[in-house]
C-alpha cells in the first residue's frame, strides 16, 4: 500500500526531502508538497540575491523532482486555514514541515523600532518581489546606511545597495526594487561586525565579491582586521577558508580608493547599543561601542564592550542578525532555540521525550538558520530516513482519511499546481529573454493566481 505523505513547505528542503522519498523503492510513497505562497522554491527565490543568478540553477533539480510519478504540488495553500493540522493528520500517513526560519531575530536595544530600521529580511524580500513584501518602502534618499551584522545576508544587503543601476538591470530583481533603486542617493553602506574578521560568518567568496563591485570602494580600518592574541590563535587553529578570508581584508585595509560613487565600510568589533531618532521617529544615527574579545569556557570568543563609544549619523539601518523559526501551531516548540524539538527529524513530545507520531520536521526549522542551500539536503536526507524506517516497521496503522485535494476543492480553495507553475514561469522566462535578464518576476499574485474555482 502506497504510504501519503506531506510536506509543508516548499523550500529547498521540502524538495530535497520530497526527492529522498521519491527516489527509492523500498517503500512505496506519494508526496504531496504545500506551500503558503502561489510559487514554490522557498529562499531559492526570494532570498538568494538577484547577482548570484548561478545559486538558483538548483531549481533544475527541483523541477526533476516535480515530474516524478508520484509527486503532486499545491501552491496558495495555508495550511491552519485551508487545511487544518487534523486535516493532515487524517489525509496523510506521515507530515514534515520545511517551513524553514520565518522571521527576523531581534536585537533588544533601544530605538530598534524607529522609522527606516528595517529587519534585512525584508528588504531582501522586496527585492526579490517576494508578493507580501512588494509594498515596502526604503528610505533610499539616506546618504549612509548602517547594515548590523557581518552574516552572508548582511553581505547580500550592501552588495545591492551598492550595486550600479547597470550591473542591477541585467538580473532578475524585482522591477520595483530596480526603479527605486535606480535613484537611490546612498554613498555609504556600513557593515558592523561585533567581533573580529576570524570570527565573522561571512564566508571567503562573498567577501572578496565586495571588492569587485563596480560602483563602490571597499573600506577597511587597519587596526580593526589587526588581529589579537586570542584571534591569532583561532586563526591558526582554523580552516584555509578562514585565513584566506582575513587576509582579504587586510588586503583591503591598504586599498587606495579609486573615487567610485559609494563606499562599503567593513568595521569589527563594534556593537551598535541604541538607535538615536530624530523628532519625526526617523532614524538618525546609531551608537556604537567598541568591544574587547574574551575566551568563553567552552573555547568560543565573545565580544564584551569597552567604555569606548562613537556616534555616527545614519539615515537607514538594516538588522541582519540572523532568522528565526516561527511556531507551527499545535507542534512543540523550543522558543530559546526557534525550532521544533526533534530527534533526526522525528517531532520530540517536550513532556515525554517520545517522538510525536507521524509528525517530522526537515531543514532550518529542525536545526535553525545555518549553512548554505546544500546543507539542507543531508537534512532532508536524514529526516526521510526516519520516515521511511518509521514506515518500513510497519508500526503506523495506515490512514483512510479522504484525498486532501478534494477536501480543498471542496473548500473552494484554488490553489496552484506544479504545471500551472511552470506556465508562469515560462511567462517570467519569456519576458526576461525579451530584456536580457533571466527572468522578469511576476510579483503581484492577481496578475498570475488562476481563476477561481
Ligand atoms: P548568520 O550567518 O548567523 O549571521 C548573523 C550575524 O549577525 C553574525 O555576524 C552575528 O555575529 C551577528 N549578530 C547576531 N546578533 C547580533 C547582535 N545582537 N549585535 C550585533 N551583531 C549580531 O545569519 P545570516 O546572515 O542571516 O545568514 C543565515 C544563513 O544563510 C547563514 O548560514 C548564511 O551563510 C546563509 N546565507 C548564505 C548565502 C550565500 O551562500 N551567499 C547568502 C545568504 C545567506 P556573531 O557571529 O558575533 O554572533
Amino acid at each position: 500500500m502506497t504510504a501519503r505523505i506531506a510536506i509543508v513547505g516548499a523550500g529547498p528542503t521540502g524538495f530535497f526531502l520530497a526527492e529522498r522519498l521519491l527516489n527509492q523503492t523500498d517503500v512505496p510513497v506519494a508526496v504531496d508538497l504545500f506551500e503558503r505562497l502561489p510559487a514554490p522554491y522557498g529562499l531559492v527565490r526570494y532570498g538568494v540575491a538577484p547577482d548570484h543568478e548561478k545559486i538558483r540553477n538548483v531549481t533544475r533539480a527541483f523541477d526533476r523532482t516535480a515530474a516524478r510519478p508520484g509527486f503532486r504540488y499545491a501552491g496558495h495553500v495555508n495550511i491552519g486555514t485551508d487545511l487544518s493540522l487534523d486535516d493532515l493528520r487524517a489525509c496523510y500517513d506521515q507530515v514534515c514541515f520545511t517551513t524553514g526560519a520565518q522571521t527576523d531575530r531581534r536585537m533588544g536595544i533601544p530605538g530598534e523600532d524607529l522609522r527606516n530600521s528595517h529587519p534585512a529580511t525584508e528588504f531582501v524580500a522586496w527585492y526579490n518581489g517576494h508578493p507580501e513584501f512588494r509594498d515596502c518602502t526604503f528610505h533610499l534618499g539616506a546618504r549612509r546606511v548602517a547594515v548590523i551584522g557581518v552574516g552572508n545576508v548582511a553581505v547580500d544587503v550592501a552588495r545591492i545597495l551598492c550595486r550600479t543601476p547597470e550591473e542591477l538591470a541585467s538580473t532578475d530583481i524585482a522591477d520595483h526594487a530596480l526603479e527605486a533603486l535606480a535613484t537611490s542617493e546612498v554613498e555609504e553602506v556600513m557593515l558592523l561586525g561585533r567581533r573580529g574578521p576570524v570570527q565573522a560568518a561571512f564566508t571567503t567568496p562573498e567577501v572578496k565579491e565586495l571588492g569587485e563591485l563596480a560602483g563602490a570602494d571597499v573600506r577597511v580600518r587597519p587596526e580593526e582586521v589587526t588581529l589579537d592574541p586570542e584571534s591569532e590563535i583561532d586563526l591558526a587553529a582554523g580552516d584555509e577558508a578562514t585565513r584566506r578570508k582575513v587576509e582579504i581584508l587586510q588586503a583591503y585595509a591598504h586599498r587606495i580608493p579609486t573615487g567610485a560613487a559609494r563606499t562599503l565600510t567593513l568595521r569589527f568589533l563594534v556593537s551598535p547599543v541604541e538607535l538615536l531618532g530624530d523628532d519625526t521617529g526617523a532614524v538618525r544615527a546609531i551608537r556604537l561601542v567598541r568591544n574587547a574579545l574574551v575566551r568563553n569556557p567552552d573555547g568560543s570568543l565573545s565580544a564584551r564592550a569597552t567604555d569606548v563609544a562613537e556616534e555616527i549619523p545614519v539615515g537607514l539601518v538594516f538588522r541582519s542578525v540572523g532568522y528565526r523559526g516561527v511556531p507551527i501551531p499545535g507542534i512543540p516548540f523550543d522558543e530559546k532555540r526557534g525550532v521544533v524539538p526533534n530527534a533526526a527529524g522525528r517531532v520530540l513530545d517536550p513532556t515525554t521525550g517520545a517522538p510525536l507520531p507521524r509528525t517530522y520536521v526537515a531543514g532550518w526549522i529542525k536545526r535553525g538558520p545555518s549553512g548554505v542551500i546544500g546543507t539542507n539536503k543531508p537534512c532532508a536526507a536524514e529526516t526521510a530516513a526516519a520516515m521511511l524506517e518509521d514506515l518500513r516497521s510497519g508500526s503506523l496503522s495506515r490512514v483512510t482519511g479522504p484525498d486532501a485535494m478534494d477536501l480543498l476543492r471542496e473548500r473552494g480553495v484554488r490553489y496552484l499546481t506544479f504545471p500551472e507553475w511552470e506556465s508562469i514561469r515560462s511567462t517570467e522566462e519569456a519576458r526576461g529573454k525579451a530584456a536580457g535578464r533571466p527572468r522578469v518576476k511576476l510579483v503581484d499574485p492577481a496578475e498570475y493566481l488562476p481563476s477561481p474555482i
